[in-house]
């Protein structure tokens, strides 16, 4: 199956932040995944399915849980996002 990324966003999962690591529950595997505690796109951890193919945006579930769901963000905004990173190295 191929994604059409222009349109579509990425999934989001909400992360609780642990020792300063991101614990996120992923509906595709059924398991915990963890990574670096930051909000933003991630390569997924799952062995395949649907996100294996786009990753993931993680979101702090307590910053969500104050301030709401943000804009979902597209792919476009992603590599916008990555490019700017990417000249201030
Ligand atoms: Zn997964």
């Amino acid at each position: 199956m191929s994604l059409d990324n222009a349109k579509t966003p990425f999934p989001i999962l909400l992360a609780e932040e642990i020792d300063g690591t991101y614990r996120a529950w992923c509906p595709n595997c059924g398991l915990y995944h963890f990574h670096s505690a930051e909000d933003g796109h991630r390569a997924a951890h799952c062995s395949g399915g649907l996100f294996g193919e786009s990753g993931y945006w993680l979101l702090n579930k307590e910053k969500v849980a104050m301030d709401g769901l943000p804009e979902v963000r597209t792919w476009e905004d992603h590599v916008k996002n990555w490019k700017d990173k990417a000249k201030k190295k």
